[in-house]
């Protein structure tokens, strides 16, 4: 889209430039280079993460995790506050729960943390704090960041490992879309924004960064999730919000123009809630591997396809992605052999039913490399990362495809595809390995 014709000329400053409303430049102005003076003034505070607890009467050894943070830029009135209110009514309806003597099986963690404006400071200190318990025993942590950015539909971006868990827990929460009454929020998300793989169920996107669940998937490796209200990416193709970050914040925006009605975030409460209630509390972690397979298989395939582009210089530097696929296969017959003994579980042999959920828990941490990617040590997720280019987005098989990004105009040509193969080979051996923590004990 091209500038907007602003509607009069008092809005304008004095600097010798063509003033523009946006979105996007007008003329050459996104070449130009600008000199900017910064003063800020450096100064060390104390920040404070709120951190709450439900030990689990069964297994208080394990831990499910709500975190969102609490600090704004400015009033804050979507970023966080619509997450962070969304993070005290889940609290606050598990509290409900307990006066009427439910606890849950394993131990919920909330966390409220502080300065994750400043580059996500709270949580990744909480995670290295941490790093050696929450490795050893955390089953996942869910998101609580804004809970709206948009009110067109729902947006979810999570490991393949809660696909199902968040299909089926749509399907039980009220749409909040208008001319959706009466329908389900996974009808109305469907019917507005279906996955681009397969029409007959609705979008999930890989996670990618720009919030606090990055310490604890894409350096701890443990399995994560979030979950809000966003706009209409056909007609919108902007990432973030007009206001995002800005003074413009406010709770007048929410109130009437975001969520009037508030039941967006009611729905993304749920959502956030629901995934939290299950994890917690399901007998067995209800994780779905044969989704992660899928999501290999198709990433290994358009990873695959993109290196077609370089066709000759495949066969001249005898570069090969047969061991990637071949170790999604085996690891995709490792997850139907898996949920098949899981079918036959004995409910009543705890050994046997802590076995299984072990294995379910540690899988998520059996794609962390512990050198991490090149030139990113502390995102070690082989299969996921924020991409290079928008740290918002994920990428997937991040290690090749940043090794093939823009290869052609690398000096060393042998040099550049020695990197794919070897992050190729990091690629096989991690799947395989995950594979591997699959199989019967
Ligand atoms: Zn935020």
């Amino acid at each position: 889209m091209g500038g907007i014709a602003p509607p009069d000329n008092s809005w304008k400053g004095n600097l010798n430039v063509l003033y523009n409303i946006g979105p996007g430049f007008i003329g050459n102005y996104s070449t130009k280079k600008v000199r900017m003076h910064v003063h800020n003034t450096n100064e060390i505070t104390r920040i404070y993460n709120v951190i709450g607890m439900i030990r689990g009467s069964l297994e208080p050894d394990r831990y499910v995790i709500l975190g969102g943070h609490r600090d704004s830029w400015v009033f804050g009135a979507i970023d966080p506050t619509t997450g962070a209110a969304v993070l005290q009514e889940v609290v606050r309806s598990f509290g409900k729960m307990m006066s009427g003597g439910w606890r849950p099986k394993r131990t919920i963690i909330f966390a409220s943390w502080d300065a994750e404006e400043f580059g996500l400071l709270g949580s990744t200190e909480w995670a290295e704090e941490n790093a050696k318990i929450l490795q050893e025993r955390s089953i996942a942590y869910i998101n609580s960041d804004s809970s709206i950015e948009g009110n067109y539909t729902l947006r979810v971006d999570c490991t393949p490992l809660l696909y199902k868990l968040v299909y089926n827990l749509t399907k039980e929460i009220n749409s909040p879309d208008d001319g959706f009454e009466s329908k389900s929020l996974y009808e109305s998300w469907l019917k507005k924004d279906p996955s681009p793989e397969d029409k007959h169920i609705p979008r999930i996107n890989k996670l990618g960064s720009g919030s606090d669940f990055e310490a604890y998937f894409q350096r701890l490796g443990i399995a994560s999730g979030r979950a809000r209200y966003t706009k209409n990416r056909k007609t919108n193709k902007f990432s973030s919000y007009p206001v995002y970050h800005t003074i413009y914040e406010t709770f007048e925006l929410v109130d009437q123009f975001y969520d009037p009605t508030f039941k967006k975030q009611l729905a993304v409460a749920q959502l956030r809630g629901g995934l939290v209630y299950e994890l917690a509390d399901s007998r067995i972690i209800p994780f779905n591997i044969q989704d992660y397979a899928k999501a290999l298989e198709n990433y290994a395939t358009s990873i695959y396809n993109l290196s077609k582009k370089h066709d000759q210089q495949l066969k001249d530097h005898r570069v090969s992605f047969d061991s990637l696929f071949s170790a999604v296969r085996n690891f995709t017959d490792a997850a139907a052999d898996f949920h098949r003994r899981l079918a036959h579980i004995d409910f009543n042999n705890p050994i046997a039913v802590r076995i299984v959920n072990d294995q379910l828990m540690l899988l998520e941490r059996a794609f962390i490399d512990p050198l991490g990617l090149p030139g990113r040590q502390f995102y070690r997720h082989i299969i996921f990362a924020p991409s290079s280019h928008n740290k918002y987005a994920g990428e997937s098989f991040p290690g090749i495809y940043d090794a093939m990004f823009d290869i052609e105009n690398k000096a060393d040509q042998h040099e550049a595809w020695e990197e794919v193969k070897k992050q190729i080979s990091i690629a096989a051996f991690t799947v395989q390995a995950a594979a591997g923590t699959l199989k019967e004990v």
